[in-house]
């Protein structure tokens, strides 16, 4: 690896994912630096890096989301690229920009991708005009309410409203009448500006029973483009992902072509570089239609890599560094099934609601080919109230669907945390349920069967 010319990796993140990325970086040989709030001064991260650098206190906007002392910390200890993880910096145009400037590789897309993808209609009408579907909607600049509303009423309902600069489920309402538009635009629009500040909003149809299928691509600098498959994360729960799996049960290949071809298409439209997700919304009909990209790896892309044999995060690294992809579609294959379950300090109990506290035992399953254990937590550490409560993410990976299933079952009841309340039991209560096993999935899997989950 003598001429990656990447020598020095500054890791703007925090916990399971700052983790999974200095392990990969340190077997390329590349030093790593750690940044940590107060909050994370005895973390795993801060003990696996090779050197760790305090950068202020526990809320995220005054540590990890701050642009120019990470940028600081990566001069002072001549790191010379950055990889920003997931969540925090890694969607900020501004930021990547920030580290051209300052001549350090910032490990994502070309800051025109980040921006270009960073509204979601701005992505729709790039994507529009590349030829990739779309659900039916209305992504204009004409945000007047008389505007919206004969648009929705034309689009006919049930449709949903999104603010464009939405994400992780906020800012979005269904609306089930043309009489309730207002008042959900309205609510919405709070939400939008309170949560990202700007309240523009897309109107669009809202799929009674889709899929989340979305696809893993990889693009390098001289212009070439692969896809690694699909994952389906269709069980979820108020718009966000509780389990995984890859591949898409019941897909078929013809479909995982075009889908995949069709995610290679969105990626060129924006000249993109590096590992994206391109979302889509499946239809039962086989009939799919892209949702947004997210220009980042993904918190569930250990499962592509269970069914691809490969190291995402080692292709981020060869990719930010100029060389080629290491690998052409036609030497890409799935091999087996996968799947993630996230391991939260939650209370299913009560609403979900988060737990915080010391961990005082955790105890896991027999680690080997078939069982990973992701986390940035180990017994004696705490779960803050200050950063998303995912204490580890389990990933197990099989011959097929049915025998990855028992695994998880198997890796589910090998694992003990002690001390806060998780959803431990309630996710093996789902890898054990007739439907989920059925592969009867849709993205209100969870509505209709939590009751029999908790
Ligand atoms: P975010 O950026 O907040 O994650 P997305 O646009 O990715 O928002 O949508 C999140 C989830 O909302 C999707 O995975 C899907 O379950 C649901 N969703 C989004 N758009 C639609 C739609 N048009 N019809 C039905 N469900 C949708």
């Amino acid at each position: 690896m003598a001429h990656l010319s990447i020598n020095k990796l500054l890791i703007a993140n925090r916990g399971e994912i700052a983790c999974r990325i200095i392990r990969t970086a340190q077997r390329m040989g590349i030093e790593c630096v750690a940044v940590y709030s107060d909050a994370d001064k005895d973390s795993q991260h801060v003990k696996l890096a090779d050197e760790a650098w305090h950068i202020g206190g526990p809320a995220a906007k005054d540590s990890y989301l701050k642009a120019d002392t990470i940028l600081e910390v990566a001069k002072k200890s001549n790191a010379n690229a950055i990889h920003p993880g997931y969540g925090f910096l890694s969607e900020n145009a501004e930021f990547a920009r920030q580290c051209e400037a300052n001549q350090v590789i910032f490990v994502g897309p070309p800051v025109p991708a980040i921006e270009a993808m960073g509204s979601k209609s701005d992505a729709k009408s790039i994507m529009e005009n590349a030829g990739v579907p779309l659900v039916q909607g209305y992504h204009g600049n004409d945000q007047s309410d008389d505007r919206l509303q004969s648009e929705a009423d034309k689009i006919g309902y049930p449709l949903l409203i999104k603010a464009t600069a939405g994400g992780g489920g906020k800012g979005m309402r269904v609306v089930e009448s043309s009489a309730d538009f207002i008042d959900a635009l309205n609510s919405c629009k709070r939400e939008a500006i309170s949560s990202f500040g700007d309240d523009r909003v897309l109107v669009e149809k809202y799929l009674t029973k889709p899929r989340h299928v979305e696809i893993q691509v990889f693009a390098d600098s001289q212009g070439d483009a692969v896809h690694l498959f699909e994952r389906d994360c269709s069980i979820q729960r108020r718009h966000q992902k509780v389990i995984e799996e890859a591949p898409a049960p019941g897909l078929s290949e013809e479909t995982r072509e075009q889908m995949g071809q069709v995610a290679i298409t969105a990626a060129k439209a924006i000249g993109y570089e590096g590992a994206g997700t391109v979302e889509f919304l499946y239809d039962h009909d086989g009939s799919f239609y892209f949702m947004e990209m997210n220009t980042r790896l993904q918190v569930e892309h250990p499962v592509t890599e269970m069914i691809t044999g490969l190291d995402l995060v080692e292709w981020q690294i060869m990719v930010a560094n100029g060389l080629p992809l290491p690998l052409q579609q036609n030497q890409l294959t799935i091999n087996g099934h996968a799947f993630e379950a996230r391991i939260y300090a939650e209370d299913p109990d009560n609403d979900f609601l988060p737990a915080t506290g010391k961990i005082s035992y955790m105890g896991l399953p027999q680690t080997n080919a078939n069982v990973r254990v992701d986390s940035g937590i180990v017994s004696g550490d705490s779960v803050s109230v200050y950063y998303d409560p995912m204490i580890a993410k389990l990933i197990v990976w099989d011959r097929d669907r049915s025998a990855a299933l028992a695994r998880l079952r198997g890796a589910l009841a090998d694992f003990h945390v002690a001390g806060l309340t998780t959803n431990i039991e309630f996710l093996h209560h789902l890898a054990s349920n007739d439907s989920f096993n059925n592969a009867d999935l849709d993205t209100h899997f969870l509505d209709k069967h939590g009751e029999e989950l908790t």
